[in-house]
């Protein structure tokens, strides 16, 4: 049974209407699908929402999921980033759920907002600037920021935990395996058990051809089934064709892992199906 939560639209930076990613589930077959724009942020982006946007967004989908009804149950959601000042887009009218995931930084001596996940030379831009060349000041950042957005803005998924390593293949900027490393990582896990927040399983970095492996990392997989925390397979598409894309290889790598249910939203609750 497979489904996603994540799928990125003409409403900000994917590349068809809501209505195309809901045709294509219902062509795979999906019992449900969630629309998942990125919220409209402070800022000027070319990726996020425009503010003005969003009413017409919740209109469209809330109209899409009327359509529908029979056929494919529809979900409203948001991704959403956390920073100083950040709207908290939780229990807005209509809204089913949020991803809550960390993109950016913001660099208070230069007034900035900062990519943390954008392209290398952005990654090389924020470590130079805001943390004076040194990777592992920004690593610890990035994974204090998704700890400090658990316990004060708990979305009901966590986004892309360790996108940080979209650049980093071959260790380029840090070392995954070093101990500071694991101890950033395993205070996130903490926070996750703590407020009981689902973790997306994301293929979204290897469809497009940035990571060889899922966020998150296997053996912070192998971490959070010790724990019992419960994932859901995401796509992060931002095309209708890619909304189920390297979810056979996913589903046999959580098996591998000794992962044997998802918790998806299905009939309005979170619930536990067999992968
Ligand atoms: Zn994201
Ligand atoms: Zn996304």
């Amino acid at each position: 049974m497979f489904t996603t939560y994540h799928t990125h639209s003409h409403f900000c930076d994917g590349s068809m209407a809501p209505e195309d990613y809901i045709l294509s589930a219902i062509r795979k077959k999906f019992p449900a699908i969630g629309i998942s724009s990125h919220a409209p942020v402070h800022f000027e982006t070319c990726w996020t929402m425009k503010p003005g946007k969003l009413k017409q967004y919740m209109q469209t989908v809330l109209g899409l999921k009327e359509k529908y009804r029979g056929q494919i149950q529809v979900y409203v959601g948001l991704e959403t980033d956390f920073y100083p000042g950040v709207v908290d887009y939780r229990g807005y009218p209509g809204l089913d759920y949020t991803i809550g995931s960390v993109h950016f930084i913001y660099h208070a001596a230069g007034q900035r907002y900062m990519a943390l996940d954008g392209t290398p030379e952005e990654f090389q831009e924020t470590r130079d600037v805001v943390f004076h060349g040194e990777a592992r000041e920004l690593v610890e950042k990035y994974y204090q920021l998704l700890t400090d957005m658990l316990y004060q803005q708990a979305p009901s998924i966590l986004g892309h935990l360790d996108i940080l390593k979209k650049n980093n293949s071959g260790n380029r900027f840090f070392n995954e395996s070093e101990s500071w490393y694991r101890k950033a990582v395993e205070g996130v896990l903490d926070a996750i058990t703590e407020q009981q927040v689902i973790v997306e399983v994301n293929t979204g970095g290897i469809a497009r051809g940035y990571t060889s492996e899922m966020y998150p990392s296997d053996w912070i997989l192998a971490c959070m089934r010790e724990r019992n925390i419960p994932l859901v397979l995401n796509s992060d598409a931002h095309h209708p064709d890619k909304i189920d894309a390297y979810y056979l290889q996913a589903v046999e790598k959580l098996k591998s892992l000794g992962y044997t249910h998802q918790r998806i939203l299905l009939d309005n609750i979170w619930q536990d199906v067999p992968l």
